[in-house]
């Protein structure tokens, strides 16, 4: 008879793996959990890199996420600096890269890896063109920016490159931003608020080029030298930082069973609103792309608060489909969505869904531009609201107010008065 205790795997050991196996554990469950991860670190914190580790204000240890005793307190299965090749849905099966042993036999598992960025064609190889996901990534940069004086073109105008672009600049160095959006975080804030933004960032002293898209680069001796811009314009450069957007990692998850346990990959892993991908399969963080019961509507979210959130609900849900008598019923998982950016002394805070607004209205607080909150929506509904310079309270009062989407005039009421009070 075997004695082997049930496992759960997690697969991706950052912020959403992290909190799905605290979660296991906190939520009594009692048999073996694998944390599988593929970069050799303890689960550390993504959002400083493009702030205080970018910048050399805080070494890499403190970005840990927990310290090492209570990483031991987990008792996990832990498999660092390993790789998961292959899943089965149907077997419940996980493969892992380089470990020489069997496949894991799971009775569930959840998927947190994560995306992976995007690169430029062409760049493979070329010294000096950076990318900015990994602690790894961003100690090599802050490397580059630790020589004084030099040319960093940033290539992309979303939130990752708008905040290098800003560390960059203010430690001095020579800074062109280069989007094809007219303006920085225009999909995600739109074009006034973005204008604003485009403002404070060339007040500061960066070059942008907005609305270009950059064709290819230029290099000497295998190290870049400059991109090349699609009217021909070549913006020199000692470094750059390739700032375009990121792909789901689901490679592991696309095996022969995928298709007959009918997985959704088609933009990260498809979940429902319990965030199952299939029996005994969950998914967490930056690479789910699950079903919002509240905000009808599929969301893959790329923020931190969401990894937590999630990678707990998925441990949550998973266990109440192992054993719903012991662990209870699923929970739909339905987070008034949240992030943050720091950009030179500006603290943006969102709540809701933004991207892509159909219609978005701006309250200006006072004679300074940038402090002002902002709504984005449908043409019907109020989905996400926008604070720059509020006093934290002030911000905090937003998630009450685009926690269920509302018609527009109670929205703006609500707003002035929470922008008052
Ligand atoms: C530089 C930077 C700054 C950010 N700033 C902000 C911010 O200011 N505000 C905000 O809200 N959000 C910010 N974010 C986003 C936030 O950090 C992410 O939403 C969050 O880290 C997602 O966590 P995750 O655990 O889902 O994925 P990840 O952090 O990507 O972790 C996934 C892990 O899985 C590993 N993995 C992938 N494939 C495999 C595999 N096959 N086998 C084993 N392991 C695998 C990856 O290497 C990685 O370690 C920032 C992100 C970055 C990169």
């Amino acid at each position: 008879m075997s004695t082997a205790r049930p496992r759960i795997a997690v697969v991706g050991a950052a912020a959403a793996g992290l909190a799905a196996a605290e979660g296991l554990r906190r939520l009594g469950w009692d048999g073996e959990i694998t944390l599988v991860g593929d970069e050799p670190h303890l689960p550390y914190d993504r959002p400083p890199l493009s702030k205080q580790v970018l910048s050399g204000a805080w070494e890499p240890e403190r970005t840990a996420l927990r310290d090492t005793a209570q990483i031991t307190g987990l008792e996990l299965d832990l498999r660092l600096g390993t790789r998961a090749r292959a899943y089965d849905p149907a077997r419940r099966t996980l493969t892992l890269d380089g470990d020489g042993q069997s496949d894991l036999r799971c009775a569930g598992v959840i998927a947190a890896t994560g995306v992976t960025p995007r690169v430029l064609p062409g760049t493979a190889g070329v010294q000096g063109v950076h990318v900015l996901r990994t602690l790894d990534d961003a100690l090599r940069l802050r490397g580059r920016l630790a020589l004084p004086g030099r040319r960093l073109v940033v290539v992309g105008s979303g939130v990752l490159g708008a905040e290098a672009a800003a560390v960059a600049r203010t430690l001095g160095h020579d800074v062109a931003l280069v989007g094809t959006q007219e303006t920085p975080m225009q999909r995600v804030l739109g074009a006034e608020v973005g204008g604003l933004l485009a403002e404070a960032h060339r007040a500061h002293g960066v070059s942008l080029h907005t609305g270009r898209a950059v064709t290819g680069i230029t290099e000497r001796s295998g190290r870049v030298s400059g991109v090349v811009l699609a009217d021909g314009t070549v913006v020199e450069a000692d470094d750059v930082l390739v700032a375009i957007g990121s792909v789901p990692a689901v490679d592991w998850l696309r095996g022969p069973g995928a298709g007959a346990a009918g997985l959704d990959l088609s933009d990260g892993l498809g979940c429902d609103e319990f965030c199952a991908a299939a029996p005994g399969l969950y998914g967490a963080g930056d690479v789910a792309r699950w079903y919002h019961p509240v905000l009808r509507r599929h969301l893959r979210i790329e923020h931190r608060m969401n990894a937590s959130e999630q990678g707990l609900a998925a441990a949550r849900n998973l266990l109440a489909e192992l054993d719903p008598e012991r662990f209870g019923e699923r929970r739909p998982f339905t987070p008034v969505p949240y992030f943050w950016s720091d950009q030179y002394s500006l603290k943006l805070q969102a709540y809701g869904v933004l991207a892509d607004a159909e219609r978005v209205q701006v309250l200006r607080l006072d004679k300074d531009p940038l402090r002002l909150a902002a709504l984005y929506g449908t043409s019907d509904h109020a989905t996400g609201a926008l604070a720059i310079g509020l006093p934290p309270r002030q911000a905090r009062s937003l998630r009450a107010l685009v926690a269920t989407p509302s018609p527009w005039p109670e929205a703006a009421a609500r707003l002035a008065a929470a922008v008052e009070g």
